[in-house]
């Protein structure tokens, strides 16, 4: 008998059948004798016809506060559909807001954090006997004021209830029936993985894969909260997330991640002095457009250029905001290409093996793909490559990684 808690997407409750599943498969786990605590997101496409209707009626960018008061009324409607379907399935249920659990946020509309959910209130309802059904993606902040957590925040609300309840497992079920060592849809040798380090799956989620929200991952390494990532619909062991341990043999590289909407961008010429890279990043962070990779080459002559990447569509903007830039510190030329990819491979045991660099790169040398940009970490290393490339890349460092043997 065991503490669960469980959270469903929103296609695992995208329509009424859907959510009977839901309840069938909650049902099940309480008949083994489990308790559990289960987390919904809105239904498919809700939450995002939410923030179309939003905008259109604002005619601009509207007000924070109601439109987090808007988009999480998606979740109000599944948590209470989710609960009648288990009562008629004689499990007895409650559907609780985020300000009736209450998970408690700072006042950030849109992007809310968690600061403290009392538990005090679940406990009541888990001891007796009846399953709390709780909205995710939604807190309240110190005023009362609901918040929501950003887009896919519900997998955070999962595991922060997971962390605070001190729950033995936090399950994410979904429709794909666990985390694969790359994109099942380019690589039709991808491996589903048993298990993966909070390390890597981080890693994995910030750099393009989809499976989890990244702020989840990182709660749940923070907080050792275990977590399994399974399918709503079939049976299967799915993947655990879990720390590293010692009796686990670490695979050289685990995951193979890809990132096709980027673009990079090059100042060239530009004079090699102190505060050059703050001058030209200073404007394009100012106006919240993130930076990814950043490269810059030793100078000569003085000179020197600077390449960065940033999300394709900041693309156009943040071109125009270095116009002036490029006068004011008296670069020879700006120039860009937003046709490119990101292509990481990732894996803990990159730490303790030499030669994983030198493998990726004698790999994409061999299909004739050009390297524009590298960055590495311990645990990764992640190359620019040319868009049209972008599958070759990493079909062919997946093969050379032996990923699709267990
Ligand atoms: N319904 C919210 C969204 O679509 C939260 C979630 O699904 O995790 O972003
Ligand atoms: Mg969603």
């Amino acid at each position: 008998m065991a503490l669960i808690v469980q959270k469903y997407g929103g296609t695992s409750v995208g329509d009424l059948d859907r959510i009977s599943g839901v309840a069938q498969r909650v049902q099940r786990y309480r008949s083994e004798g489990h308790d559990v605590v289960v987390v919904v997101s809105a239904m498919s496409g809700e939450t995002n016809r939410l923030v179309g209707m939003g905008q259109e009626i604002a005619g601009g960018t509207p007000d924070p506060r109601e439109m987090d008061v808007l988009t999480s009324s998606g979740e109000q409607v599944t948590i209470a559909l989710l609960s009648i379907a288990l009562q008629r399935l004689r499990v007895a249920a409650r559907s609780l807001l985020g300000d009736q659990v209450a998970i408690r946020t700072d006042s950030a509309f849109g992007r809310a954090r968690i600061q403290n959910i009392d538990t005090e209130r679940l406990r009541g309802i888990l001891s007796q006997g009846v399953v709390p059904v709780v909205a995710g993606f939604q807190g309240v902040d110190e005023g009362g004021n609901v918040t929501t957590l950003g887009r896919g925040g519900s997998d955070t609300s999962a595991v922060a209830l997971a962390a605070a309840l001190s729950a033995d497992e936090c399950e994410i079920c979904t429709d794909v029936d666990g985390v694969y060592t790359t994109d099942p849809r380019l690589v039709e040798a991808a491996r589903r993985l048993d298990y993966i380090t909070f390390e890597e799956m981080l890693e994995l989620a910030s750099l393009g894969s989809k499976v989890l929200h990244p702020r989840s991952v990182e709660f749940a390494g923070r907080y050792r909260v275990p977590l399994r990532v399974m399918s709503t619909f079939e049976d299967g062991p799915g993947t655990l997330i879990t720390i590293e341990s010692e009796n686990m043999e670490q695979p050289l590289v685990s995951g193979i991640a890809h990132a096709r909407d980027e673009a990079k961008i090059t100042v060239a010429g530009v004079p090699d002095i102190p505060g050059i890279a703050s001058k030209i990043l200073g404007p394009v962070g100012n106006a919240n457009i993130e930076v990814d990779m950043i490269v810059q080459n030793t100078g000569a002559d003085g000179l020197t250029d600077f390449t960065f990447t940033v999300k394709r569509q900041d693309y156009e903007q943040a071109l125009e905001l270095l116009e002036p830039v490029v006068q004011e510190i008296g670069a020879r030329e700006i120039n860009g290409d937003n046709e490119i990819a990101k292509v990481s491979i990732v894996g803990v045991g990159m730490r303790s093996h030499a030669g994983v660099a030198t493998r990726t790169f004698d790999c994409l040398a061999s299909e004739n793909i050009n390297i524009q940009m590298i960055s590495t970490s311990e645990i990764k290393i992640s190359v620019v490559v040319a868009e049209k490339y972008m599958e070759l890349a990493v079909r062919a460092l997946h093969a050379e990684f032996d990923l699709q043997d267990a």
